[in-house]
């Protein structure tokens, strides 16, 4: 059988109307066996501050009825079946005990576990609507498959364990029904709950997909496909029918939020085709992501990703000597920490790292103890405030030309930084936050609205 999985982020499965149109797309397609949800548009957002430190009880109680409310909207509108109540139920005691427990232990595995329950209700609550419109579904708990390592709040999956988990475990189920489970969230070998990052639902269709050698992944959206950029930033951004890979992988790492950074490599390992459109407006079509594509323009899509922060490192130990970039970076895997973009000159380096994507519960990656220990070799200057902007295309690093046309725009802005000749994919340039939006803006409009 070839099996298709369909993703269905935040927005798609806010409440019920959206949840309904979802199913109606599934149905269509006898193949689609594996749906994958994000929690209801909001949820993460409210878990997330119940996950923080300095909360008072009134808050607490108010954030716990913002998440049963639209919890229950969608039970009601099923016409409340006991299970899914009863489940549900115990979801949203489970949430406000675990928000109870970290106000008085903050605990990297207890804020996972308090994360994952946005899932856990959509899921319940998917399966449902499915069973409603007279399908055969059920939900699954994806972390009896999604093994990962212990890395809290931004777990790492284990591929082969998982792809073995999938064929014992998941595989058998998918002849009789669809499958329905959970985006974003994983179990490490003890049992104990995990999540992959924010936004990391992309990621977790793509990893089933791959497990189960699955013929396409589907990730359904609020926009109908992946655009020249972010069509809130630019009304005229234009979508693009059919990307490589390639281009894909760096538009998501450059911060187009429309795909999480790491849903390509998976699909990529085993060629899986990918395709991004609009649960509201299927009809519209979308972007198929493939290995092959007929058409590989120098400019493909202008990305951004804010929250920047630039960590300068100045040294005269690295005056015509050795090691001293990999004492640095020794340090900053020590801590976790991934390095983005880099620039050296003789007694300085400059390094780009991404607070956005640190971890699920938004925690600083950027720790005292690490700016402790780099300091012990070098001076330590950070500036925060920065936003990445990227020029995403095809022979970018070969093709004359391209460095006027992008400085041009980039004459009124003060550049920061800028990387460009790594990747034949990309010229990245860091900008102010504040300017971050203008600079995509025209940066759009000179390549793309203009006569190429
Ligand atoms: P979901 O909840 O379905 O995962 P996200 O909010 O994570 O949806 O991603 C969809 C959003 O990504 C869009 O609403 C859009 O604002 C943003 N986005 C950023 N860059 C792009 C792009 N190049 N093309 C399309 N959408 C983009
Ligand atoms: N619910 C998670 C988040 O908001 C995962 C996802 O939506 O992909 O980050
Ligand atoms: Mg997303």
């Amino acid at each position: 059988m070839s099996i298709v999985v369909a993703k269905f982020g935040g927005t798609s499965v806010a409440d019920y109307t959206a949840m309904s149109r979802c199913a109606d797309i599934i149905i269509a397609n006898p193949n689609t066996r594996i749906v994958v949800v994000s929690a209801s548009s909001g949820v993460t957002n409210l878990l997330v501050e119940l996950t923080q430190a300095q909360l008072d009880d009134e808050r607490r109680q108010q954030l716990l009825k913002q998440i049963a409310s639209i919890q229950y909207q969608i039970l009601d509108q099923l016409g409340r079946p006991a299970e899914v109540a009863a489940q549900l139920d115990g979801v949203l005691s489970r949430i406000a005990m675990l928000s109870e427990s970290l106000s008085r232990e903050r605990c990297k595995a207890t804020m996972d576990e308090l994360l994952a329950q946005g899932e856990q209700c959509s899921a319940a609550l998917f399966a449902a609507v499915l069973r409603e419109k007279g399908e055969a579904a059920s939900a699954f708990d994806v972390r009896q498959v999604m093994r990962t390592d212990s890395h809290f709040g931004r777990a790492e999956p284990q591929i082969e364990q998982v792809a073995a988990l999938c064929a014992a475990h998941l595989a058998p189920l998918l002849a009789e029904q669809r499958i329905v489970t959970q985006g974003f969230i994983g179990a490490d070998a003890q049992g104990a709950t995990t999540t992959l990052g924010r936004g990391g639902s992309d990621y977790s269709a793509a990893l089933l997909a791959e497990a189960l050698k699955a013929s396409a992944v589907e990730i359904w959206t609020d926009v109908a496909g992946i655009y020249t950029t972010d069509p809130r930033l630019a009304p005229n951004a234009q979508p693009i029918a059919e990307i490589s890979f390639n281009e894909a992988a760096e538009m998501a790492t450059f911060g187009a939020k429309v795909l999480h950074p790491a849903t390509i490599l998976p699909a990529v390992r085993q060629k899986i085709q990918v395709f991004v459109g609009s649960s509201k407006e299927p009809e519209r079509g979308g972007t198929w992501i493939r290995h092959q594509v007929s058409d590989e323009p120098i400019y493909r899509a202008v990305a951004v990703r804010r929250d920047q922060t630039l960590l300068n490192l100045h040294s005269l130990q690295m005056l015509h000597a050795q090691g001293f970039l990999a004492e640095t970076f020794a340090t900053l895997a020590r801590h976790k920490i991934s390095v983005d973009l880099i620039t050296t000159s003789e007694v300085n380096v400059s390094l780009t790292l991404d607070k956005t994507g640190s971890d699920s519960a938004g925690n600083n990656l950027l720790s005292e103890a690490l700016l402790q220990e780099l300091s012990q070799h070098c001076r330590v200057r950070v500036e925060d405030n920065l936003a990445l902007v990227a020029i995403v295309g095809n022979k970018i690093a070969s093709t004359p030309g391209v460095c006027r046309r992008v400085f041009e725009v980039l004459e009124p802005h003060n550049v920061r930084m800028i990387c460009q000749g790594a990747s034949p994919h990309n010229l990245c340039v860091l900008v102010a936050e504040s300017e971050a939006a203008q600079v995509v803006r025209s940066l759009h409009e000179n390549l793309f609205e203009g006569a190429r």
